[in-house]
């Protein structure tokens, strides 16, 4: 398969999705992005990083956080942390305080924003500076030290975060936040707000690919079986109310953001990221789905 072409040819043949989609508002801060940017990368096992468009651009990686603090926090919590959170798919919007009240302030899983407000929870108590403690894994795992949050993004979102703030304040009057609720709001926006291109996605999302062990940095970063739980969520849980249909058109485990990127993971093979700004109307990027059936379907790789 020569993947270059691949991705080249898919690059070309999205671009009409481009201007059918806008980037997400509810941030003021990423309303900005020009929507008609796309960018493809995939990294490899055996080193090899091809990328195609904007791929040096970049982006808020927004809710793709929460799979890598996912991974960090079941690397040093374990499955201790299946008592606060759970692993179901939640066929409500990922900001949904309904069934979190209905589910006595334990969040259907780690993915919604309220999962991720208590995998951070998590952190903080088990690693300190949880953010700092994502950024620095991140930029191991890209091979980038200048990786950082964007503190504009990060204000925006807090500025705005009433949703965050209220499933925050109910999980707390539940008992299942252990820290103080400010703080946590704050390490999870600056988590959200971390600014990667694709290229330095698709080479961090490689540990996941690789069974825990990152051929980036060589650390055994999760078990085997760790390594297949946090795929198991993406693919069910990673895309919003979206996951069967990407299940059904991709055929990967893969995580979405509201900043337009996709982490997708074909475990024993590759990582790869997309972008584009312009979301669908179940959040996700509308190119990126588009270029990630696109990969799978003319590639015949998928995990079934
Ligand atoms: N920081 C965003 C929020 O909490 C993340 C949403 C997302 O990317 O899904 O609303």
């Amino acid at each position: 398969m020569n993947i270059q072409q691949l991705i080249d040819d898919i690059a070309a043949d999205v671009r009409p999705y481009l201007a059918q989609a806008a980037p997400a508002d509810y941030i003021p801060a990423l309303a900005g992005e020009d929507p008609q940017q796309f960018a493809m990368a995939v990294a490899t096992l055996d080193g090899q990083l091809y990328a195609t468009g904007h791929s040096d651009k970049r982006f808020s990686i927004q809710s793709i956080s929460k799979a890598f603090m996912l991974a960090r926090v079941l690397a040093v919590y374990g499955d201790a942390l299946w008592q606060r959170v759970g692993k179901e798919p939640s066929g409500n919007p990922f900001n949904s305080l309904v069934q979190l009240e209905y589910e006595q302030g334990v969040p259907r899983n780690p993915f919604i924003n309220a999962g991720a407000l208590v995998v951070t929870d998590i952190a903080l108590s088990q690693l300190g500076d949880s953010s700092s403690a994502l950024r620095d894994f991140l930029r191991e795992e890209s091979a980038q030290p200048a990786l950082d949050f964007d503190y504009v993004i990060a204000a925006s979102e807090s500025e705005h975060g009433h949703r965050n703030a209220a499933l925050a304040h109910f999980m707390k009057s539940c008992g299942n936040l252990h820290n103080n609720v400010e703080q946590v709001l704050a390490h999870y926006f600056r988590a959200c707000s971390l600014r990667m291109n694709v290229a330095e996605l698709a080479r961090a999302g490689l540990f996941l690919a690789n069974h825990g062990a990152s051929p980036v940095s060589g650390a055994q970063r999760l078990t085997r079986s760790q390594a297949k739980q946090v795929n198991a969520i993406m693919l069910t849980c990673g895309t919003y109310d979206a996951a069967g249909e990407f299940a059904y058109r991709v055929g990967l485990p893969c995580k979405s953001g509201v900043g337009g990127g996709i982490l997708a993971v074909l475990p024993g093979k590759m990582s790869i990221a997309v972008w584009s700004p312009g979301l669908d109307a179940r959040g996700n990027s509308l190119a990126g789905l588009e270029a990630l059936d696109r990969f799978t379907t003319r590639s015949g790789e998928s995990v079934f």
